[in-house]
């Protein structure tokens, strides 16, 4: 599933080659996904420019003109691709296009979710805010919000696993099972503890490991898995730096321990029995 480093570089990719361009067409081709695409859809879309691109969590915000946003989420394997007419369709499943946007300059925006458990719509920009997609997330990692005090907080009396407390959203917003897993990898503390029984100094190193992870697997467009695709159809270079994620049986890097998986809330979730504690 895309996580915030996946939905940032997708934002940062369509910041540089959308906008600025106007969507002059709408094709649905299927628009059940997790909601089903709405009936005005294409009708509030069309004719708009693109003004902006901003993301919340794991959501891509695409701010358009006369104030109106659409809402993205790639779900568990969506992708948003940005495709010119030197486009390599061979190398990407054209079966599941459910949406195209037509820009003024001839490339297309192309929306596709294999498994349909994505999400776009319109909302009104001045809406965005109290939209119940994001009205209940908690801060971003990569914010100054998110801080050893603030997870001290919550993790105050929690019974919960540390690894669901930082994979709730509306805990700390954008970690998914992937980036967990390398997070709590690099603070050194097992994904099963539970979260009030998880030492503050090791909160602390939780928070601190977050940013440099995130920002280096932004920086490496995301981790490769099935099928995310940035927006130019590329998938992305984290993958060999994985520490934990996907590694169970495989030493690891640090002790050449073998890597371990549990499942923690019905999610695989791998750890080094040796380094993390
Ligand atoms: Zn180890």
């Amino acid at each position: 599933m895309p996580e915030l480093p996946e939905v940032e570089s997708l934002r940062r990719i369509l910041a540089r080659t959308a906008v600025g361009r106007t969507i002059e067409r709408v094709r649905i081709a299927e628009p059940r996904l997790r909601r089903k695409v709405a009936h005005g859809f294409a009708a509030g879309v069309e004719g708009r420019r693109i003004l902006r691109l901003g993301r919340r969590a794991k959501y891509l915000i695409i701010e358009l003109s006369d104030g109106a946003a659409m809402l993205v989420h790639l779900g568990m394997s969506g992708s948003l691709t940005h495709r010119g007419i030197d486009f390599d369709a061979a190398e990407f499943a054209a079966r599941h296009d459910h949406l195209e946007f037509a820009l003024d300059d001839r490339t297309r925006l192309v929306y596709n979710d294999p498994r349909r458990f994505g999400l776009i719509r319109l909302v009104p920009r001045g809406e965005l805010p109290s939209t119940p997609e994001l009205a209940g997330l908690g801060p971003e990692p990569l914010s100054a919000a998110f801080n050893a005090e603030y997870l001290a907080r919550i993790a105050r009396g929690r019974r919960a696993a540390i690894k669901n407390l930082i994979m709730d959203q509306r805990v700390v917003a954008g970690i998914g099972n992937i980036y967990a897993s390398e997070i709590l990898f690099r603070a050194g503390v097992r994904p099963t503890r539970r979260a009030a029984r998880v030492a503050r100094k090791e909160l602390e190193r939780i928070v601190a490991a977050s940013a440099p992870i995130l920002r280096a697997a932004i920086s490496s467009r995301g981790t490769t898995f099935r099928s995310y695709r940035d927006a130019e159809g590329q998938p992305g270079r984290f993958a060999p730096r994985l520490m934990a994620y996907g590694r169970e049986g495989k030493p690891c890097r640090v002790c050449g321990s073998l890597i371990r998986n549990v499942v923690v809330g019905q999610r695989a979730s791998f750890f080094c029995p040796r380094c993390q504690r």
